[in-house]
């Protein structure tokens, strides 16, 4: 299985890594080890380069396989070999917005549970740009207002992230976390993720965040729309 890189160091954006596995017909290869996130829970897979020796490859696509992280590789260039010891580098840009998104999705759950107890139903993102639905009966155009200040207050007030992967039993002792249902989390998943923004948000999450509140920016929320008696989707922008 592949070492997840991003799950302790969201910010490494470069890295070497041996090649486990190649797969001619679909162009991917499998690392030992990766920060290449490979898409999931609404934040899409990243994109970049692999190289050696001179040659470059750009990653076009990455996913999860049941052999590790595989990155699918873009161009005409042959494959490298297994055992090839490659060098990774994320389109950090793209990554980078993703993080402050995924980020500013979480402040805007932990505002709208803390202040009106609404669970998410649902949820989705691209670079600065996500949608999140809520189990909310009525939302207003006034009520959107509120509800934007309240965010852009936890922006300002820098709350730290603070991501730990703990043992199953460990992570169910947190009240918390019962929200997010991880009770419903597969048996065999021995070790949970959990995200948290101090003072604000914990999640079982397998995403990559930026350190601090603060990095996120200004949120717009920027449109709202129902989805059905109790489910309102908020739609949200950060700035460039
Ligand atoms: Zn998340």
């Amino acid at each position: 299985m592949t070492e997840l890189l991003y799950q302790t160091d969201s910010y490494l954006k470069e890295f070497d890594a041996s090649v486990t596995a190649v797969d001619e017909n679909a162009r991917s290869v499998v690392l030992e080890r990766s920060a290449f996130y490979p898409g999931g829970g609404g934040q899409p897979c990243d994109s970049g380069v692999l190289s050696l020796a001179g040659q470059t490859w750009p990653v076009s696509r990455v996913r999860k396989s049941p052999q590790g992280v595989e990155h699918i590789l873009g161009g005409e260039a042959s494959l490298p070999s297994v055992g090839a010891n490659l060098h990774g580098r994320l389109d950090w840009e793209h990554r980078y917005q993703l993080m402050r998104t995924h980020t500013a999705l979480h402040i805007l759950c932990g505002v709208v549970f803390r202040d009106y107890g609404a669970q998410v139903t649902g949820g989705d993102m691209e670079p600065l740009k996500g949608r999140m639905d809520f189990e909310f009966e009525t939302l207003s155009k006034e009520l959107v207002q509120v509800i934007e200040e309240a965010v852009n207050r936890e922006v300002a007030a820098a709350h730290a992230i603070k991501v730990q992967i703990l043992p199953r039993e460990q992570a169910f002792q947190i009240p918390d976390l019962i929200r997010t249902k991880i009770n419903l989390l597969p048996l065999d998943i021995q070790y949970i993720r959990v995200v948290e923004l101090v003072d604000l948000d914990l999640q079982a999450d397998g995403g990559t965040h930026v350190a601090n509140t603060r990095e996120v920016g200004r949120i717009h929320v920027v449109d709202y729309k129902s989805k059905g008696k109790i489910n309102k989707r908020i739609y949200i922008e950060m700035e460039g």
